[in-house]
């Protein structure tokens, strides 16, 4: 519909809202006017229960106090800075900062914008690294079926959700997939499932096929958050490290959703315990507040750019608010507070009582799988015959009526609450959610 006027601030029609189905939406809008904590506040005044960290981003809950003050005063003292050739002293701090807590081994880090940023960079740093080093027949890419890496065209080429590549052309070329570790004997598994780590071996399928001197790079989620919490088999992330090691392909992880506690660790990597050779990170660096994504990278990729003349930039590649000041500020204040609120641990701390409560929803009517690690969790719904994804999107609706915030994707409901979240507060998300899929249809 063409807007015939001048819009009113409160007309709907403007904004074309991403990943969303607009003329539903607008039709009855779910509108969040202000947060604290654990809790959104709806246009209505209602308090909703926030069970997913926002976007899986708020993982010190809203609002907090000293990342509020750290932005505000930030803007007024350096609100930005160029950041090709020129830095400001926030930029190196944070990076010390991330390097920190990251797991052993990833000690540079570059800046971006967005988990797609961060996913498109360590991609291009990937291909850029073989070249630098003289093996450039390594130009092939690997990613897996069931993986999301945001909505960049590197990104949604090594994804594997048919709906965000099928309308976008060919997308890059020499890409291929991994399958998806996601097994129907691992149903109701709680934690890491048992079955599935030969699906690693995969990869040597797709070396014989390709040959390892022309792959560069796989990426994986080491959780795969965003279709649907699916759990690494244990012993898979082991040995796609050994096989990728084994033929000298860079393994990249993709941690946008499990970077910053979510699994307990700061990174997936350190609670699995394999070292990648690149992350991917973004959403809990600065707590949603402030756009911000990052690579981290290990000390060998970095170096094989260090080589040459030292006038010459060594990578062609960065954005016009890389480690914007703002940004970094917000990040700092951020992993103070997860340091001082010992967030990077909690959600080891509160793994058992979360599984227990999710588990409990195993007889509700519709349920057919449920899974959970760490503070993320999700309950699998059967779909309503010929209209996959509706009895999920009804139930998130209700939900929302209820007071808590879920997400869906097709009939997966999926929770990460933020790491504050107490016990009684999981009682109440699990238990709202229960009376809902109780009276579901
Ligand atoms: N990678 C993963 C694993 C993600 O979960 C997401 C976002 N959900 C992205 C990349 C993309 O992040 P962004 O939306 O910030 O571009």
């Amino acid at each position: 519909m063409p807007l015939d006027r001048k819009p009113a601030p409160n007309d709907l029609r403007a904004f074309w809202m991403p990943f969303t189905a607009n003329r539903q939406f607008k039709s009855a809008p779910r509108m969040l006017t202000e947060a604290q904590d654990m809790h959104y506040t709806a246009a209505d005044g209602r308090q909703i229960l926030d069970g997913t960290a926002g976007l899986w981003c708020c993982n010190a809950g809203h609002c907090r106090p000293k990342i509020t003050e750290a932005v505000q005063s930030q803007i007024g003292v350096l609100d930005y800075a160029p950041a090709f050739q020129m830095g400001h002293p926030l930029a190196f701090e944070l990076a010390n900062r991330i390097v920190d807590i990251a797991p052993e081994g990833m000690e540079h880090v570059f800046y971006c914008n967005s988990g797609s940023e961060a996913v498109d960079t360590a991609l291009k740093i990937a291909l850029a690294y073989h070249r630098a080093r003289g093996d450039s027949a390594r130009t092939r890419l690997i990613g897996r079926e069931r993986g999301y890496h945001g909505v960049g065209f590197g990104g949604i080429s090594v994804g594997g959700i048919v709906n965000n590549r099928r309308h976008f052309g060919t997308l890059l070329a020499g890409v291929d997939h991994l399958p998806h570790t996601h097994l129907p004997e691992n149903r109701m598994t709680r934690g890491q499932p048992e079955h599935g780590a030969h699906l690693a071996d995969e990869l040597e399928r797709l070396v014989a096929l390709h040959g390892a001197e022309t792959i560069a790079a796989v990426i994986v989620e080491p959780m795969a958050g965003s279709t649907g919490v699916l759990m690494p088999p244990k012993g898979y992330l082991q040995k796609l490290r050994e096989l990728t090691r084994k033929h000298g392909i860079l393994l990249i992880f993709d941690e946008v959703i499990t970077g910053f506690g979510r699994l307990g660790s700061p990174f997936a990597a350190q609670h699995f315990g394999v070292v990648p050779d690149m992350i991917t990170c973004a959403k809990g660096l600065t707590n949603g507040v402030i756009p911000m994504g990052a690579v981290l990278t290990s000390a060998a990729i970095h170096d094989a750019f260090m080589q040459g003349p030292e006038h010459i930039i060594e990578l062609f590649h960065g954005y016009t608010y890389s480690g914007n000041p703002v940004s970094c500020a917000a990040a700092i204040a951020t992993l103070d507070t997860y340091a001082e609120e010992g967030l990077l641990t909690r959600a080891s701390e509160l793994e058992h009582h979360w599984q227990e409560a999710i588990h409990s929803l195993a007889d509700h009517p519709h349920v057919v799988d449920i899974r959970n690690m760490g503070l993320i969790g999700a309950v699998e719904l059967a779909p309503i015959e010929g209209q996959p994804g509706k009895r999920a999107f009804d139930i998130f609706v209700k939900a929302f009526e209820a007071g808590i915030l879920i997400r869906v994707t097709g009939d997966i409901i999926a929770m990460s609450p933020p790491l504050i979240i107490s016990k009684d507060q999981i009682d109440e998300l699990i238990g709202t959610l229960g009376d809902v899929l109780k009276n579901a249809a």
